[in-house]
């Protein structure tokens, strides 16, 4: 009898699964809507749900099905299986998520922050499979990431390590959502070059980018920039130079903190490719230590797709091979 498992990766808009065969070959991607004003009740309705039908379309019966990798957004306590709290999910406060979707289900369930089951998919399947020591960052909307210490994620006392998001790049630098001044997400997210565009326009007054925005600094994101960029727009390529600087200073000191083999790099930001990995190395080989410098520094491999397939793979790890750690499952 094959044996499965799913993994399930829910976002503020759309809650992707997926299923993975004990050789790590994962089925189709399934998206469905989050529905999050539903609250966290219906959500994880949707999530059982979503399972059950991905299940039904590959013909997988409860028998067959070993266990559930969940990521969550937020703050997640995956010790006790909680969400702690997710900003993109209204209502979700120490929602014990993992015994309801195992209940639902009944299978046990594996749970962490979207965040890190992202870099599980890198980690196991994607850019840095084969790799004891990677960090993989996701430069979304804001920047999160995951941290492998000798094959190993660490996340530290309260499972809040690895914000390097939250990094100060600039002691003056504008106020961060955190509280902080000049963190590394007001310059290198996809929030923070949009600000960062914003504000050169209102030095240089007209650019291709402001074409491209409609005529509207307002609605420039992080895909305009990289767009006019690759254009040849001189602004905006000024923009994506400063965020690589700021991200290199920050990866140059994870650099000589960690001696990491491989710094993997996702998220829509990345959508600006060469432009912004080959100053973000140049920076590194600048700053950081002699070996620290000689960090691989790669764009990540699965995409959009990424959360969905790590946690599938932390799942087949710990119910199939049984490698993982029991205290954790649900
Ligand atoms: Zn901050």
């Amino acid at each position: 009898m094959s044996q499965y498992v799913a993994g399930v990766d829910v976002g503020g808009t759309k809650i992707a699964a997926i299923l993975m065969d004990a050789a790590g070959r994962t089925g189709a991607w399934i998206t469905w809507p989050t529905e999050a004003a539903g609250g966290p009740g219906g959500v994880i309705e949707r999530i059982i749900a979503l399972i059950k039908f991905i299940m039904e379309q590959n013909g997988i019966t409860e028998q067959q099905l070993l266990g559930i990798g969940l990521g969550v957004p937020g703050l997640v306590n995956s010790r006790e299986g909680k969400s702690v709290f997710s900003p993109n999910l209204p209502g979700w406060r120490d929602i014990p998520v993992a015994a309801m979707v195992g209940r639902g289900i009944g299978v046990p369930v594996i749970i962490d922050n979207d965040v890190r089951m992202a870099a599980w998919g890198e980690k196991l399947l994607g850019a840095g499979r084969g790799w004891d020591d990677v960090i993989c960052l996701t430069l979304g909307t804001g920047i999160g990431s995951g941290i492998f210490i000798q094959g190993k994620m660490f996340k530290g006392r309260d499972e809040s390590a690895g914000e390097i998001g939250h990094v100060t790049v600039e002691k003056d630098g504008p106020r961060c959502s955190c509280g902080n001044l000049g963190c590394l997400e007001m310059y290198a997210s996809g929030r923070g070059i949009a600000r960062l565009a914003r504000e050169a326009l209102e030095q240089a007054g007209s650019s291709l980018l402001l074409e491209l925005a409609g005529g509207d600094a307002g609605s420039i994101t992080a895909a305009t920039v990289c767009q006019a960029a690759s254009q040849g727009d001189h602004l905006a390529q000024q923009v994506v130079a400063k965020a690589a600087m700021y991200l290199g200073i920050a990866l140059a000191g994870l650099a000589n903190i960690l001696n990491p083999q491989r710094i993997v790099l996702g998220g829509g930001v990345m959508g600006a490719g060469e432009l912004l990995l080959e100053p973000v190395r140049r920076a590194v080989r600048e700053r950081a230590m002699p070996l620290n410098r000689e960090v691989e520094i790669v764009t990540a491999e699965l995409g959009e797709r990424a959360g969905a397939i790590g946690a599938a793979a932390l799942a087949r790890q710990e119910f199939i091979l049984g490698e993982g750690r029991s205290k954790w499952i649900w």
